[in-house]
């Protein structure tokens, strides 16, 4: 057995139960690629069973922190069951479902997301990549389904010297070559009283952002009760939100005089999203969808003295480590000052961060900024955060990734 000793004073994030072992932490030791490491104190103290990756800076991440554990394929069977048992404690309204977060469920680097009876499955570190067909029959094993589609095409995937990895890992093509039709990448979901499409090869990570479920469902709460008619959707993605503006207008009975206008600078997503106004019974002409930057565009906007009475703004992840934190810094900073001032009075903001390296506490404070700049005053109405089946837990606090601020403009 491989073991892992750290330098003196460098076990106390593991005794709190944190999972990342730093390579700077490291005395001596190692493994190869997912190899399971027992990792020591320097005092030769067990610490926990956990995955090596040798050319990761995140060196090893934590299985078990319990000395009588054997990492073997029960291991997973248990840990995969575990985490698919809570969900049915969440409140998901929704047939599509986050049922592994990684890190957050005691699988670091696996992400599982099941939309319908179709699973899509992302292996993004050295450990789960080793274990990826016990991980694979464990999913299959504790869901009662048989199709599973990997998407290990994630940039972070090269930090773990890994490939990227794509296509059908159970339940594919059959045919004495395997190269049948194979199941269905197209596929649609309901989320609370809407429609969505998405294709588990193509679209953004797993396909769709499951993540923004709940804040879809806030922003067509909000448009009901407070009656918005104009609507700005930036960074739509597949129109998610703009659905969502729809529903709120049509359950308000205003969606007559309604108009939803929807910047992304991705084609395929905007026809999808253009598509899902009609999936939803929708008139096409209560929205506009314009492939397009968004910055250039609330520039344009102002220029043109538009305004509207809510904003939604869901960037990509301007700062994905801590690192990048303040060019992204200034790029959000830029983004909700433009969005500030095109509010009608009244109007409400929906700001969101997906980035890692800014933290809740930062973000507020750029907003705030923003505000400071755009001369607008505002009422933070609510804060946001990840749908519940991407939680959060007391250990490992990076797993906030995602934070919104509801800001209703003053006048
Ligand atoms: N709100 C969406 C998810 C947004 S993901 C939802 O609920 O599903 C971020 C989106 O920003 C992606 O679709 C990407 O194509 C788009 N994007 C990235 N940079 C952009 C830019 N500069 N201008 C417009 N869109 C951009």
């Amino acid at each position: 057995m491989k073991t892992l000793r750290l330098r003196a004073g460098k076990e106390r994030s593991l005794l709190r139960r944190h999972p990342w072992i730093f390579e700077s932490a490291i005395a001596k030791g190692g493994g190869d690629s997912g190899e399971t490491v027992r990792v020591e104190s320097h005092e030769g103290q067990f610490l926990a069973w956990a995955a090596y990756s040798p050319s990761s800076r995140i060196r090893a991440r934590v299985w078990s922190f319990d000395e009588a554990q054997r990492i073997d394929a029960p291991f997973f069977i248990a840990a995969c069951a575990r985490s698919i048992i809570a969900r049915a404690r969440f409140d998901v309204q929704s047939d599509g479902v986050r049922l592994v977060h990684g890190e957050s469920d005691g699988l670091p680097g696996l992400i599982v997301d099941r939309y319908g009876d179709t699973l899509v499955a992302q292996f993004t570190s050295a450990g789960t990549e080793r274990w990826k067909g016990v991980i694979a029959d464990a999913l299959l094993r504790e869901t009662g389904l048989t199709k599973l589609y990997e998407r290990s095409d994630a940039s972070v995937r090269s930090l773990e010297g890994l490939e990227p990895a794509t296509g059908w890992l159970r339940g594919g093509p059959t045919g004495a070559a395997g190269d049948g039709e194979g199941p269905p990448l197209e596929l649609t979901i309901r989320e609370h009283q809407w429609r969505l499409t998405l294709n588990i090869a193509e679209g953004h990570k797993t396909g769709f952002y499951l993540d923004q479920r709940d804040s879809r469902q806030r922003f067509a709460d909000y448009t009901q009760r407070l009656g918005f008619k104009h609507v700005l959707n930036c960074f739509c993605y597949t129109g998610g939100f703009s659905v969502a503006a729809l529903a709120g207008m049509r359950a308000a009975g205003t969606v007559a005089d309604g108009h939803v206008t929807s910047i992304d600078s991705s084609g395929p997503a905007l026809e999808r999203a253009r598509a899902h106004v009609a999936l939803n019974g929708f008139d096409p002409n209560r929205a506009t969808f314009l492939d397009a930057d968004v910055n250039a565009s609330l520039r344009q906007f102002l220029k043109e003295g538009q305004r509207f009475d809510a904003i939604i703004l869901d960037p990509p992840k301007f700062a994905p480590t801590a690192a990048h934190a303040e060019r992204a810094a200034r790029a959000y900073k830029d983004i909700n000052r433009l969005a500030l001032q095109l509010l009608s009075p009244g109007g409400v903001l929906f700001t969101f961060s997906c980035s890692g390296g800014i933290s809740a506490d930062l973000f507020h404070k750029i907003v705030a900024s923003a505000g400071a700049d755009a001369g607008v005053d505002g009422y933070i109405l609510e804060r946001l955060g990840g749908a519940p089946d991407h939680p959060m837990t007391l250990e490992f606090p990076e797993g906030e990734y995602l934070k919104g601020l509801v800001v209703m403009r003053k006048s």
